[in-house]
């Protein structure tokens, strides 16, 4: 099968590879229809995680159901699924609690397991014509029978729309609610997305990009342009002193508004634009450090962070990977009943064969590179 495969920093191509099979018997064999680059693929993309030259990358999939394993009871050929990005057992203690961001089953180096990453096993991606997908009964969202009519809408089941949900319900966004969100990446579109049909009442955007900004503000949210003034000043002035929630759906950057290596955080941001005793949620991806870094690339796992101020506004914080798992049902059947249409943020519909000029464009933030999906 053909198949992207990371060849080193900024340096992916497509190949041909032995055919993804099932393994074993909870097994599920899908013939991938859509698959989308991610920001997170950029960690990897870039050269600064552990991930190893030939693994096929993509976590962000959905298609059609080939084949089962033996051991696989509601999943039939044929069914139309989408893929949450995590890999989960299903049973361990934290899948059990719908923490399935963090199953302990999976084989890896952090709690929790996707397809075609650093740090969370050794799962092969779907930026490729098949996947396999283990516990396969568990791990498919089955769709709907207007899964063909809303493919673009339905593969933002795998991470970007749960995760941008995640990031508001972290923060606890309630209705009526002001929310300011840092990046209008895919993920930050996602959360202010997520944050208006949890009824906020004002949902602010920041970002330096004037194509993605403008997107935010079709989504009805206010655009704050980091390079016209002092974006915190503007927060606290529209909210009147701080908004109740924030989300940071930022993460590591390897470049500023002007390319140059900017290894920032935005997170004393945060603390300053969200009100006291109000609460932030982080689902930007900060990279765990390592002395032992495969790239000259510092890995960002340490960031400035004024803990006093945090403290003293009597903020609360939630990070981590999204359980895509806990949402998914919920927000596949939003898009179902034409309630949300998180498709508009697709910039891209691309063959697999220009994947390699996709990863370019889209981690250079090319005006109008918002989302592409693959078509394998
Ligand atoms: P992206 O990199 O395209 O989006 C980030 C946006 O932030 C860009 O538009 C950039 O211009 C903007 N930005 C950079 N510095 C900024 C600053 N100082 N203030 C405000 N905005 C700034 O990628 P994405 O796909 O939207 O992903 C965003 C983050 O979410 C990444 O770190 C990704 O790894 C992470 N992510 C996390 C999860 C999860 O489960 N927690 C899932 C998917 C993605
Ligand atoms: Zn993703």
């Amino acid at each position: 099968m053909k198949a992207l495969i990371y060849q080193g920093p900024r340096e992916v191509t497509v190949e041909e590879v032995p055919d993804a099979r099932i393994e074993r018997p909870t097994d599920v064999l899908v013939r991938v229809t859509s698959t989308n680059i991610c920001g997170s693929d950029l960690h990897m993309y870039e050269g600064r995680t552990t991930l190893e030259t030939g693994r096929v990358l993509g976590h962000e999939n959905l298609g059609v159901v080939v084949e089962v394993g033996s051991g696989v009871d509601r999943v039939k050929t044929g069914d139309r699924v989408c893929l949450p990005f995590n890999v989960a057992c299903g049973f361990c203690e934290n899948c059990e609690a719908e923490r399935t961001g963090f199953c302990l089953t999976v084989d890896s180096d952090t709690p929790g397991g996707a397809y075609g990453f650093a740090e969370m096993g050794t799962y092969a991606g779907g930026q490729a014509e098949f996947l396999r997908v283990p516990w396969g009964d568990f791990n498919c969202l089955v769709l709907p029978e207007d899964a063909q009519e809303k493919e673009n809408d339905y593969v933002m089941l795998s991470d970007i729309f749960p995760t941008g949900y995640h990031a508001t319900e972290l923060a606890g966004v309630s209705p009526g609610e002001s929310v300011v969100v840092y990046g209008a990446g895919p993920v930050g579109l996602m959360a202010a997305y997520s944050a208006a049909l949890r009824g906020a009442s004002q949902v602010l955007v920041v970002d330096h990009h004037p194509d993605r900004l403008a997107l935010a503000e079709k989504a009805g949210a206010i655009p704050v342009d980091d390079t016209e003034g002092d974006h915190v000043e503007q927060i606290l002035e529209r909210t009147g002193g701080g908004a109740d929630k924030g989300c940071e759906c930022v993460g590591y950057q390897a470049h500023d508004a002007d390319g140059h290596e900017k290894p920032e955080s935005t997170m004393n941001d945060l603390v300053a634009s969200v009100r006291a005793t109000g609460a932030i949620g982080v689902v930007g991806v900060f990279l765990p450090q390592d002395d032992g870094a495969p790239t000259e690339l510092t890995r960002e796992g340490k960031l400035p962070f004024d803990f006093g101020d945090f403290w003293f506004k009597g903020q609360r914080i939630g990070t981590g990977q999204a359980n895509v798992k806990t949402y998914n049902r919920q927000l596949r059947d939003l898009i179902h009943h034409d309630k949300a249409k998180p498709s508009f943020i697709v910039s891209h519909e691309l063959p697999l064969d220009d994947a390699p000029e996709a990863y370019r464009n889209f981690d250079d933030r090319l005006s109008g590179w918002t989302k592409v999906i693959l078509k394998p």
